[in-house]
């Protein structure tokens, strides 16, 4: 019998989701688990933007919509990245899809050739190498370091550069590690990627969540020459806890959205009409909610980065933005806790979960396993309850 295509058996499941999996199957069981493995907000849709999506099905809003979503969507997504990022885009500059997930997705297929490169800083969200493979590109990994912040320099760009690179892949605010790129460290990127010729595909979908008085900017609003060869990728996913909703934008230049379009039109079609009237609703509507939940997500931030870096053998710089911190473990590693051998951050998650039913994402998930990543989008009083456990098993096993 023949088997699966070379595509898909090249492709690994996506460890955040698999790790979150378990733990809320340990949940299930009746377990205690503090599950710090979660992507997403544990705040609740806004009303009025659930609100918005009862009208839509009660007005009958459940047919197709055009494939790159409804005209009034996408011109609310225009002001919004005029309004927030000074990025003058037109509608038709703008395609909806199924999650920002789904947006870097048709980026990168309609982008790259087979064999084409495409830088991805590490460490990185686990979906870019996998979604790059399945445009037919080959990852290049730069690694950054905890003494930069996890960001990449211009330098370390400019000497990842061969003649085959294509694409750059930016994140800012970061997922894993919540590092956050400043004005001048984008011009920086933006000189290479002009001087190299490359595409820049930026995922901005933590924009709302930052801290401390950081501003984003979009790498897109630098310059004209640097906006016509940037994809924008942002959604409603993360700023307003509408993650099971499931939309996503881009805004690229003409040509590349329109070949986005034509991709989607013969994959999913247009994105759930229900949920882009929750969007409209979500982008036109009151932005407090956004304010109060970047608020809870600092404290909690402040909490647990200061907790996390009391720890023997356990560092972190402090995150400023998205809801992760990536603390460096190297210092628990190559040693036995409780008689076990804990060689990896990932023999450290599984010990963490199955000891003390604290779960959390290794670093392999995003290319250096000498971490591991805490979410902290989960209460307080939760967060305060996993730390203990932290510092308990580590008191006792050291
Ligand atoms: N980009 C990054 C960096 C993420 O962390 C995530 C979700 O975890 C996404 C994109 C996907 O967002 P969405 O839920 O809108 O598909």
């Amino acid at each position: 019998m023949r088997g699966l295509a070379e595509r898909a058996q090249k492709l690994s499941p996506s460890p955040t989701l698999s790790v979150d999996t378990k733990a809320k199957e340990l949940l299930r069981q009746g377990e205690k688990v503090i599950n710090f493995g979660a992507g997403e907000p544990d705040f609740d849709t806004p009303e009025h933007i659930k609100e918005a999506a009862k009208r839509a099905l009660d007005q009958g809003f459940t047919k197709y919509t055009p494939v790159a979503g409804i005209l009034p969507l996408r011109e609310a997504i225009c002001e919004k990245l005029y309004r927030d990022n000074q990025l003058e885009y037109s509608p038709d500059e703008i395609v909806v899809s199924c999650g920002a997930k789904h947006s870097l997705y048709n980026a990168l297929q309609v982008l790259l050739n087979p064999g084409d490169e495409v830088i991805i800083p590490v460490p990185y969200w686990t979906s870019y190498p996998e979604q790059v493979k399945l445009a037919g590109g080959v990852p290049v990994f730069v690694p950054t370091t905890p003494e930069n912040d996890f960001k990449l320099r211009p330098e370390d760009l400019r000497a990842a550069v061969t003649p085959r690179t294509r694409l750059l892949i930016l994140n800012s605010p970061a997922n894993p590690t919540g590092s956050v790129y400043r004005r001048e460290e984008l011009i920086g990127l933006a000189e290479v990627a002009l001087e190299a010729d490359l595409w820049i595909l930026s995922d901005e979908i933590y924009e709302k969540l930052i801290y401390d008085g950081m501003e984003h900017v979009s790498i897109a609003a630098l310059d004209p020459e640097v906006k016509k060869r940037t994809v924008v990728v942002n959604g409603v996913s993360k700023a307003y806890a509408m993650t099971g909703w499931r939309i996503g934008y881009a805004a690229a230049p003409r040509p590349v959205a329109q070949a986005m379009i034509n991709l989607q039109s013969h994959s999913t079609s247009n994105p759930a009409s229900v949920a882009q009237a929750a969007a409209l609703a979500a982008l036109k509507g009151p932005q407090e909610p956004v304010e109060s939940m970047r608020q809870a997500f600092q404290k909690r931030r402040d909490f647990i980065w200061q907790h996390l870096n009391s720890l023997p053998g356990v560092r972190c710089p402090k995150p400023l933005g998205a809801f992760y911190v990536f603390p460096e473990v190297s210092g628990l590693l190559g040693r036995r806790l409780k008689g076990r051998e804990i060689a990896s951050a990932s023999d450290l998650a599984l010990f963490l979960l199955e000891e003390i039913k604290v779960a959390t994402v290794a670093g392999a998930a995003f290319g250096d396993d000498h971490y591991l990543r805490f979410s902290y989008a989960l209460r307080l009083e939760d967060i305060e309850e996993g730390m203990q456990r932290f510092k308990e098993l580590l008191e006792a096993a050291l």
